[in-house]
């Protein structure tokens, strides 16, 4: 068995077809034909309200920040652990970022962590979907409706995973925050490269969403021959992508299901072979709350300290398989650790020192996964 490498970007073999089609067509620029196949996808299958195509997740949550007129000073709320753009997005805005722990079962935000943490200068809660598991969405959108908050939904890793409210409907996760963002980089399920998408649920958002989406201007309206000229309307950037990065991502959503199916056979082969050590608490594996679906983002351990991860880490590497930890608590980190508040977050300091995530893409073959789990029941052995 050759390398089993931790990420390999998924391939459907149309891309380049897709692409050809956006060349032959003479236009390549953003918000062309590519693009709107990707949104009507979105909005008929997650009937999300708008969806703009972004560069990037970092670029959507940049724009999440624009729209929700994020000022100095305002305090956003959002896990610790998590990746730098979730908080950078604010803290360009000069935003005060209050990070809050993760869960004891989940590395997911702590739902119960939100409320203390609101002052009179609370603008916002950002839940990230940690491995594409749902924050409980009832509990966040009740707090931010109690106190008057936006609810920023970053789901960069939660493609096709659902959240089951009290009502019992299971609403695809970007779907409950005012406004959402995905990620379509090359380590999420369905990928272009680089390339992401802003979810705006709020009908308030919907329209400043496209100028600010198109450097400030309502050239968008003018396309659609709403206006009969198109100028500076607003702030803005250029946040769209290029109908060869659409063309590419559109040929990915196509196939959405087949990809899903498989990521989750894999997932679930994993945590068949790895079940007994779970249940025996060796080491402890993905945990998904029973209002929460698996989009098979991601499989991962946490280990029973850091230097156990460094020596399974070392023995997969032996056996030629690739594993990496993860997010660092922001809280601690260079730029944040003389900004934070000083509390402890000890939660988001475990899964940083000892959560480990194993190979998970669509290039798996059960006889790899098989052999993976095999070295690690060898290693807890
Ligand atoms: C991947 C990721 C991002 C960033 O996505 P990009 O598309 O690379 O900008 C942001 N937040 C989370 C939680 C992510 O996993």
């Amino acid at each position: 068995m050759g390398p089993i490498v931790f990420n390999k970007p998924h391939y459907t073999g149309r891309e380049t077809l897709r692409i050809i089609e956006a060349v032959d067509s003479g236009k390549i620029s953003g918000d062309g034909i590519f693009t709107k196949k990707c949104h009507n996808i979105f909005t008929e299958r997650y009937r999300f309200r708008k969806t703009l195509l972004t560069t990037s997740c970092t670029d959507a949550l940049e724009m999440a920040a624009l729209l929700t007129d994020i000022k100095p000073g305002d305090e956003v709320i959002m896990p610790s652990f998590t990746f730098v753009s979730t908080a950078n997005a604010f803290c360009l805005r000069h935003a005060k970022v209050v990070f809050a722990d993760s869960r004891p079962d989940h590395p997911g935000m702590d739902e119960d962590a939100i409320e203390p943490l609101i002052t009179d200068r609370t603008r916002a809660i950002v839940p990230v979907h940690y491995a594409g598991v749902a924050c409980n969405m009832d509990l966040i959108m009740a707090l931010a409706e109690k106190h008057g908050l936006y609810v920023i939904e970053d789901a960069a890793q939660a493609i096709d995973s659902y959240h089951t409210g009290k009502d019992g409907t299971a609403r695809p996760l970007g779907s409950s925050g005012h406004l959402s963002t995905f990620s379509f980089h090359e380590t999420k399920n369905l990928q272009c490269g680089e390339g992401g998408a802003l979810i705006a649920n709020d009908p308030r958002f919907a329209d400043r969403a496209e100028i600010v989406w198109e450097k400030g201007t309502d050239r968008a309206a003018f396309w659609r021959g709403e206006v009969d000229k198109y100028g500076w309307v607003d702030i803005g950037s250029s946040f769209l992508p290029s109908e060869l990065t659409a063309a590419y991502l559109f040929a990915q959503l196509q196939e959405l299901d087949e990809i899903q199916r498989t990521r989750k056979g894999i997932w679930d082969r994993y945590h068949d072979e790895l079940k007994s050590l779970f249940a025996a608490q060796t080491v402890r594996g993905p945990h998904i709350p029973e209002y929460a679906t698996n989009n098979a983002h991601m499989f991962y351990l946490v280990c029973g300290s850091t230097e156990e991860r460094s020596r399974l880490i070392d023995h997969l590497k032996r056996s030629h398989i690739g594993s990496v930890f993860h997010y660092q608590s922001l809280h601690a980190s260079a730029y944040y650790r003389h900004r934070h508040d000083g509390r402890p977050l000890p939660w988001s300091d475990i899964y940083s020192d000892r959560l480990l995530r194993l190979p998970m893409h669509t290039s798996l073959r059960p006889e790899h996964v098989a052999f993976i789990s095999e070295r690690i029941r060898d290693f807890y052995g």
